[in-house]
């Protein structure tokens, strides 16, 4: 178990937050080896210019805020930054649209992060059931999740058979398999995501819900680039 992963839980624990910003949910699910953007946090539009420099164009900002879910509802989010003076409109513009949507929103900063190129697109998750306990969810559509309706799910700890047949029992399998010259998307990682994501709720039972919505699949490796942890 990591220190790292508790002393987050605590802060948000103190704090009365029982959902994780999304910095912070991406931080424990890379010490679980659950690949993630990288990402640094920003005070000022010359910080913002300055990390995009670092982390290298494109780039993402994004508002970090206990008081806003969804970040694209109030215009906290803007993709495809590629100057210094683009990521420092984008800080102000983030600023102001979250001031205009939301005035009492406490902001903490402006998360700056490296922007995932498209790919195949699924979602991992999990859910504390009241019976079944840490239950697992594989889905394929990303954002149309809910449309598709195309998942599967086991009870948590899973061994690695039973990610591989998570993977494949989606309709959609075949599109992750290569399909009409789309190069094959990499099952293995995909298999690991999900063994360590049962590893990670199983080591923290306080965790009710966790979402990894979407997870940009490549030929070779994947990104997580939205993550939600949901805490009892
Ligand atoms: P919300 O809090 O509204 O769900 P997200 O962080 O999910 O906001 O961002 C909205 C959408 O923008 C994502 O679903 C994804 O399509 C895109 N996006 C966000 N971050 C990245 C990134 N780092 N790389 C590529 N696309 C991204
Ligand atoms: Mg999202």
């Amino acid at each position: 178990m990591s220190g790292k992963v508790t002393k987050i839980f605590n802060q948000a624990i103190t704090e009365k937050r029982k959902c994780l910003l999304e910095h912070e949910a991406k931080t424990v699910c890379k010490e679980y080896g659950i690949p993630v953007t990288a990402l640094k946090i920003a005070k000022s539009a010359e910080e913002a210019a300055r990390f995009s420099e670092e982390i290298g164009y494109p780039t993402v900002l994004k508002i970090i805020s206990p008081d806003v879910l969804h970040k694209v509802d109030v215009g906290g989010v803007v993709l495809n930054i590629n100057s210094k003076e683009d990521a420092k409109k984008a800080y102000s513009q983030i600023v102001e649209s979250v001031k205009k949507h939301k005035p009492d929103a406490k902001i903490d900063g402006i998360l700056v992060q490296e922007m995932a190129p498209c790919a195949t697109e699924v979602i991992v998750g999990s859910i504390k059931d009241s019976q079944f306990g840490q239950t697992l969810m594989f889905g394929f559509g990303g954002t149309f999740v809910e449309v598709m309706k195309d998942v599967s799910f086991r009870i948590a700890p899973i061994t690695e058979e039973e990610a591989r047949e998570m993977i494949t029992e989606v309709k959609a399998y075949p599109i992750l398999r290569g399909y009409r010259g789309q190069p094959p998307a990499d099952i293995d990682t995909l298999a690991k995501i999900l063994l360590n994501t049962s590893k990670l709720v199983m080591d923290h039972p306080e965790i009710k819900e966790l979402d990894l919505n979407p997870v940009m699949v490549y030929e070779k490796g994947a990104k997580t680039v939205d993550a939600r942890i949901i805490l009892e």
